[in-house]
């Protein structure tokens, strides 16, 4: 099952500053992972290649075509470009599928969610007011918002689209120039978003997408003085260095970084409710997600009865082809990353756990080649173990049993990191109360995975810093000024009186 979408794709060119050129940095090659096929190689970019754009977005920034258009004009760019991902959701989501192996239902959602984020922050841009501060003094006083300048988007490979959509519509709502770098395993989704922001007819310059080495590119952008923020999604160890590189010139930096998240069940709970959502929440896009509920505790009257029931589930769960509209788990994204979950499972097994369901690759000769992997249950592990600690980022859940509120309280706020978090219970105080006492950016009740425009995002600990979306999410893009205006008319009293001198005797 292929799809040859690839073939009507541009010809590997990045968008520099709203220049389709050719890269001069080292190849990316990208993958069709669902059977190990070259979809094509394209030449990434280097230094040079993000200074231009970043010379380019500059000029196009300080431009008044841009830089002076109001709230509402610059609006309708967010919006064109929320129109132009609308009307290629068919395409976008075959790319997407093309370049990272998830399903084309999950791409589909991606894409749809992404032209959503447009608009929201078209909206918000259009309904957000400036303040007017109390005034203590003689002077009105106004709290303004200006945009940073130039800002970086730097993305990960998991849902590149959305990622992108993230930063880059409040970014530009904001009114910066955007320079986004996605993933070298996933390229192709940012480069198409790049075409359909060029037919928005958004000034060229505003919008570069240049796919490149971390090292190389990255460093640039985040090391580069012209630029005044980055925001940053992906692992936690290269978010910790790019935030210590960005305090060098005292750049703010956000930070999206890993999870581990618990989820947690009641025996209470409403089972049926609480296992699709926990299977939904960690084995869709084959556990491929930062928020991935990746722990799970049961309280121990109904652990090994829930368990039982989780087990045969995930057996049941479709690992097939992404292409196919009934697969539930598709492949990883790239074999080198199947390797690294493979490793995680086979050390946790020799360190004592228990594979449940999974631990393996599928039987299935028809998904032979591809980058596949069972969903996996490992049981018999300890909060402390490796496997309980560290994010594996695939399909791999650990489960423990707890006896009390406050128990589970302890081992849920027992890791690093500490991005989202569910809970399975009909008892809503008990739910309100848990949801206060984790730490966590996100608490999801009797559902999971569940993601709006308008609710801000993001994590504690090692999972990140500061927020994304939301009506806040435009303010992280911008710069807040304070503007006194003299409402008096007289001179300053501590000088009135010199002034006046001066002038009788001038
Ligand atoms: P990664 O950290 O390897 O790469 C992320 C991006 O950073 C890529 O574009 C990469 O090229 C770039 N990069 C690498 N080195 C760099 C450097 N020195 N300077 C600047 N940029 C550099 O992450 P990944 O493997 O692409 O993505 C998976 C990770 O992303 C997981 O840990 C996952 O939890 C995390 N993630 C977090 C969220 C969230 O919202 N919290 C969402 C999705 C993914």
């Amino acid at each position: 099952m292929k799809d040859d979408i690839i073939t009507e794709l541009p010809d590997g060119q990045l968008y520099v500053g709203g220049v389709w050129e050719t890269g001069t940095g080292a190849p990316i090659t990208s993958i069709f992972p669902a059977d190990g096929s070259i979809n094509c190689v394209l030449k990434g970019a280097s230094r040079e290649d993000g200074e231009r754009a970043i010379a380019r977005a500059k000029t196009a920034q300080a431009d008044p075509a841009w830089r002076a258009l109001k709230p509402h004009e610059r609006a309708r760019y967010l919006y064109r470009i929320a129109d132009g991902i609308e009307a290629n959701i068919d395409r976008i989501s075959r790319i997407q599928t093309r370049d990272t192996g998830k399903t084309l239902t999950e791409t589909r959602a991606l894409a749809t969610s992404s032209a959503g984020t447009f608009r929201y922050f078209g909206a918000v841009l259009e309904t957000s007011d400036e303040d007017l501060p109390t005034q203590r003094g003689t002077a009105m006083t106004l709290s303004v918002w200006d945009p940073i300048g130039l800002v970086a988007a730097i993305t990960p490979w998991n849902s590149p689209i959305a990622s992108d959509a993230q930063k880059v519509a409040p970014a530009l709502a904001a009114g910066n120039a955007v320079l986004l770098k996605p993933a070298s395993w996933s390229p192709l989704v940012s480069l198409e978003l790049a075409r359909i922001v060029e037919e928005s007819g958004l000034p060229k310059g505003l919008f570069s997408v240049l796919p490149g080495a971390g090292r190389e590119i990255g460093n640039l952008l985040v090391e580069h003085p012209d630029i005044g923020r980055v925001s940053f999604t992906g692992g936690t160890s290269t978010g910790r260095n790019l935030a210590v590189q960005a305090a060098q010139k005292l750049m703010p930096v956000s930070l999206e970084l890993g999870g581990k998240s618990p989820t947690i069940v009641f025996e209470d709970a409403d089972q049926d409710l609480a296992l699709s959502g926990i299977l939904f929440g960690v084995f869709s896009s084959t556990g491929q997600s930062c928020i991935a509920g990746a722990r799970l505790f049961v309280q121990r009257s109904i652990y090994y009865s829930f368990l039982a029931r989780l087990v045969a589930a995930t057996k049941a769960l479709k690992v097939g082809h992404p292409h196919d509209p009934t697969t539930q788990v598709s492949c990883l994204v790239h074999p080198d990353h199947r390797a690294s979950v493979e490793e995680f499972v086979d050390d946790a097994v020799a360190a004592g756990a228990t594979v449940l369901a999974g631990g393996k690759r599928p039987d299935d000769p028809a998904l032979a080649d591809g980058a596949f992997y069972l969903p996996t249950i490992l049981g018999n592990v300890k909060n402390t173990d490796k496997i309980c600690r560290e994010e594996v980022f695939g399909p791999v859940l650990v489960v423990m049993p707890f006896d009390t509120e406050e128990e589970v309280i302890a081992l849920s706020n027992d890791n690093e990191y500490a991005l989202a978090c569910g809970l399975w219970s009909k008892d809503f105080p008990r739910t309100m109360r848990l949801g206060r006492a984790i730490t966590t950016g996100t608490v999801w009740v009797n559902t999971y995975k569940q993601f709006s425009a308008s609710a801000p995002f993001g994590g504690e600990k090692d999972s990140g810093m500061a927020r994304e979306k939301g009506r806040s999410g435009l303010r992280a893009y911008m710069v807040q000024k304070s503007v006194y205006v003299d409402l008096t008319g007289q001179p300053h009293p501590w000088a009135a009186a010199t002034v006046a001198a001066t002038n009788s005797e001038s």
